[in-house]
């Protein structure tokens, strides 16, 4: 029924793959040989794609399947402990499956609830703010086998967490206005009519509406929010300007996969600001002749699939979206919602797409780029919520006004999502151009140590650099903005950040792949207190290898956390490279405890330090 639902079209495999998930709560096999025979598509490919996305699962799991985020600002907040006081009060081990297949308990990346967590998803849902007390109540609940939807509503209460807005956060817009007073700047009637019919029919159309609304998006300056910075005018014009063969279309796709660890302002913005997004991916559609679009929204994000369902729904009542927008013939352009699966590496802009497609979230080579061979090979506009978000504004007030406001390189405002050791996290929206430090004082931090903007890959500031400025002539970003102050170690930030890149590494490529584990394995050596700078000279090898081999810029970026760390706090490191020599990660000795035990011996024959002279 599922797959009849989606045509039993295997682009939409992904999203079928997660609905037959919910109802069986987990990928039985009997389940994917249906689906081969209703699909047409090999099971080998089908159980591919089932294996590369982490919230999709081939074996059992609980019928309440537990994952804590594990973002260093939900370990800053407890998360640990609290995992071990839910496994331990519900006696299962992390990783496992309980005997009686009630209950899976794991930990995930980030799920984006920075401000207000530690976090939990539990089968997808999230759970913020977790204490002592709320775990002792969902273990009650657990061993109850009380079903999610009579569990406290309030549980699953996620805050905004505004605490400054500017043009943004506080436009008021109703819905159709953008569209609406991009018809009023458009040199006639006569001509946005005449632009209309050539949106429906996706053919270029002469000087009008749709030309003027791309001018407008260039004067803006106006540039893609996700962390690149390209130009979108620049972007959307020439994906209109793409030849089309036939039977071709162009598409707009909104990338809502903010998985970038201390990342959450697209949630606020898809929970609180949904028609802005709408509006702005309407007047793209309207820009480059659309008529479909796709928001394709973060698994972590699964409880706002409803209410953006909802908003949709509502606009095509409102007649903002689906056939004939604002009454006019031919003014076609319509969404679809498709939810990710854990897989991080989705947010880069071609994995996406093979995402959409209802692949594995492989990045392409590039090129050719979306713009010109995207979505099922065709042009393609990708960009992030934000973005289209800003472009609604700019479609409302026109390109010389957002131009207006930031700064000369980075025309108009960024929202920051601010976490960690401060006062009041939460979401703060700035015109380019303000300073590190004032954001600082702004959320209440003190005695800060260092920032870590944009997330594992961007860049991390001490307090010699709190003058800069966020801004693409300074520091871009992408919106995360962590805090830590003097008590946090700083080596420890790197190696959590480290193994994300480990876990979220899609394999494709090999230095990506093995160089993520050997880094990910030597920082935990050093953890463990035998490192030497033997180690230390092969991460900065490694570092070297990831940047100059890797396919993708998850690979490219993945060294980023140690190397700002090293070259800021290099004492953190040092201190640990406690052996002169070089020494094995792995104590053979120590490993074979068990077995002296089993054995009864423990004399000094039966060490190896006696008989080989060493451990190793
Ligand atoms: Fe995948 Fe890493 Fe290679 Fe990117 S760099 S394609 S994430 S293995």
């Amino acid at each position: 029924r599922v797959a009849t639902r989606y045509r039993r079209d295997p682009t939409c495999m992904l999203q079928i793959l997660r609905e037959v998930q919910e109802a069986c709560d987990w990928l039985p096999p009997e389940a994917i040989d249906r689906l081969q025979v209703v699909l047409g598509v090999p099971r080998t490919k089908i159980e591919g794609v089932a294996g590369f996305y982490a919230f999709l699962y081939t074996q059992p799991r609980g019928k309440y399947r537990i994952l804590f985020s594990d973002n260093v600002t939900d370990r800053m907040q407890g998360s640990v402990a609290l995992m071990e006081r839910l496994c331990s009060s519900l006696w299962i081990e992390p990783g496992k499956v309980s005997e009686d297949g009630l209950l899976s308990v794991d930990i995930t990346s980030c799920t984006g609830m920075c401000d207000q967590g530690p976090g939990l998803l539990v089968n997808n849902y999230a759970i913020p703010r977790l204490t002592a007390g709320l775990v002792d109540e969902i273990a009650e609940l657990i061993r109850n086998k009380v079903p999610l939807a009579e569990w406290p509503a309030d549980y699953f209460r996620v805050d905004d967490n505004v605490r400054r807005a500017d043009v943004l956060l506080a436009a008021q817009m109703a819905p159709g206005d953008a569209l609406r007073a991009a018809r009023a700047r458009a040199p006639s009637d006569g001509l946005m009519a005449s632009n209309m019919r050539s949106w429906r029919e996706g053919l270029p159309s002469g000087l009008g509406g749709p030309i003027a609304m791309l001018d407008d998006m260039k004067r803006a300056n106006l540039r893609g929010r996700g962390g690149a910075g390209f130009m979108t005018g620049i972007k959307w014009e020439a994906c209109r300007n793409a030849p089309l063969k036939p039977g071709q279309e162009r598409f707009v796709v909104c990338n809502a996969d903010e998985g970038e660890p201390g990342t959450f302002k697209d949630r606020v913005l898809l929970t609180s600001h949904a028609d802005l997004v709408f509006e702005g991916m309407t007047a793209a559609a309207y820009a480059i002749g659309a008529r479909r679009g796709f928001l394709y929204l973060r698994g972590e994000y699964r409880y706002l699939l409803e209410p953006l369902t909802a908003v949709l729904e509502r606009r095509r009542r409102e007649k903002v979206l689906g056939n004939d927008i604002l009454g006019l013939p031919g003014a076609d352009f319509d969404i679809e919602i498709h939810l990710g699966a854990g897989a991080y590496v989705c947010g880069e802009e071609s994995a996406l797409i093979e995402s959409l497609e209802g692949k594995r979230g492989t990045p392409r080579n590039r090129p050719p780029f979306p713009v010109t061979n995207g979505y099922l090979d065709q042009p393609t506009i990708v960009n992030n919520v934000e973005t289209f978000a800003a472009a609604a504004l700019v479609a409302l007030n026109g390109g010389d006004w957002y131009a207006s406001i930031g700064t000369k390189h980075s025309a108009g405002t960024k929202l920051l999502s601010v976490s960690g050791d401060c006062e009041r996290p939460g979401i703060y929206e700035y015109p380019f151009g303000v300073s590190i430090r004032q954001v600082l004082d702004d959320c209440g931090a003190r005695d800060t140590q260092a920032v870590q903007v944009s997330g594992p890959s961007g860049v991390c500031i001490a307090p010699a650099e709190f003058d800069r400025v966020i801004g693409f002539e300074d520091i871009p970003t992408a919106g995360a903005f962590t805090i830590f102050d003097n008590s946090r170690d700083m080596f420890e930030v790197a190696r959590n950040y480290v193994h994300f890149f480990q876990h979220e590494s899609c394999g494709f490529c090999t230095p990506c792949r093995v160089g993520t584990s050997l880094l990910k394995n030597l920082m935990d050596k050093l953890h463990n207190g035998v490192g030497s700078p033997y180690d230390f000279a092969e991460i900065e090898k490694l570092n070297q290898l990831l940047q100059a081999m890797s396919h993708c810029g998850l690979g490219h970026t993945a060294c980023n956390p140690v190397l700002d760390t090293i070259a800021r706090f290099r004492p953190a490191y040092e201190q640990r490279m406690t052996q002169q020599d070089f020494t094995p990660a792995f104590d053979l000795d120590r490993a074979l405890a068990e077995a002296r035990q089993m054995t009864g011996r423990d004399d000094a024959g039966a060490h190896l330090s006696s008989t080989h002279g060493g451990a190793a």
